[in-house]
Order: structure tokens, then C-alpha cells, then sequence
């Protein structure tokens, strides 16, 4: 008698990233896309008010800022290129736009992109979200004892 094994018995369930992202752009919870994913601008909740889902383990860390500074980036130098070549601003008119423009940008994708952050960490089952606890990194070992 053989024992066979098969990969759907031990992998989990696969999630759907675009659906996870997606949630986490509208600032919903990734797994049921209706509780609140957020308690304040950046601050997630410990866990969806809808379904429960623990929401704590995420680390989106430093890649919310990151993705916002590129897509801020390309907008505004690519509008102050054009604006450059086709118009006719005054210098002061420039001043007036670019730097506001940038500020008002990255405050509002700020909020979205880190929730789509989150929502795909949550589908790829990291940090935590896949059931098993994150692992903390290696520690150096302790120096060793010199006996005297
Ligand atoms: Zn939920």
C-alpha cells in the first residue's frame, strides 16, 4: 500500500493579488474588501472589524514612500517638461504649482498605495499572513567568553 501525497493537501489556498491590491487601494481590508484598513492616515487596524482578519503582521516599511515618489516623480517632471516646451509660464507661476502640486500628490497616493502595499502582502502570505508567524531575522551570535 502506497501513500500518495498531493501539493492542494499541504500548499494553501491561493489568493488573488489583483483583488487583494485592489482592496487595499480603496483602503479596505485585502481578504473581505469590506472592513476599514486604516485607524488613522497610515496607521493599519490590529484586525479587520468585518471578517477578523489579523491585519497587524503587515510591514509595507519604507515601499509606500517609494512607489509614491516615483509616481509623483514622473508626473511632475514630465509636466514641467511639458510646460517648459508648450507654454509660456512665468517663473513664479512654476513656483506656485510644482512645488504644491507635489506636496498635494504624495499626501493623496500616500494612503492608497500603502493599503496596496498591504493588500499584497497579504496575497503573497507574507510577514505573517500566511498563518505561520514571522520569523525574526538572525541575530549575531554573542561574542564568546575568553576564559581567563
Ligand atoms: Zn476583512
Amino acid at each position: 500500500m502506497s501513500v500518495q501525497y498531493h501539493e492542494s493537501v499541504t500548499a494553501p489556498a491561493r489568493r488573488d493579488w489583483r483583488m487583494a491590491v485592489r482592496h487595499g487601494l480603496r483602503g479596505r481590508c485585502p481578504h473581505c474588501g469590506e472592513g476599514r484598513l486604516f485607524r488613522g492616515f497610515l496607521k493599519p487596524v490590529e484586525a479587520c472589524a468585518a471578517c477578523g482578519e489579523p491585519l497587524h503582521h503587515q510591514r509595507a516599511d519604507d515601499l509606500p514612500p517609494y512607489v509614491v515618489i516615483t509616481i509623483v516623480g514622473h508626473i511632475i517632471v514630465g509636466g514641467l517638461l511639458l510646460a517648459e516646451k508648450y507654454a509660456d509660464w512665468s517663473m513664479g507661476l512654476h513656483m506656485a504649482i510644482w512645488p504644491t502640486l507635489t506636496v498635494v500628490l504624495s499626501l493623496l497616493l500616500m494612503q492608497p498605495v500603502k493599503g496596496g502595499v498591504i493588500g499584497l502582502q497579504w496575497a503573497m502570505r507574507m510577514h505573517g499572513f500566511g498563518g505561520v508567524p514571522n520569523t525574526p531575522e538572525r541575530q549575531p551570535l554573542p561574542p564568546a567568553v575568553q576564559p581567563s
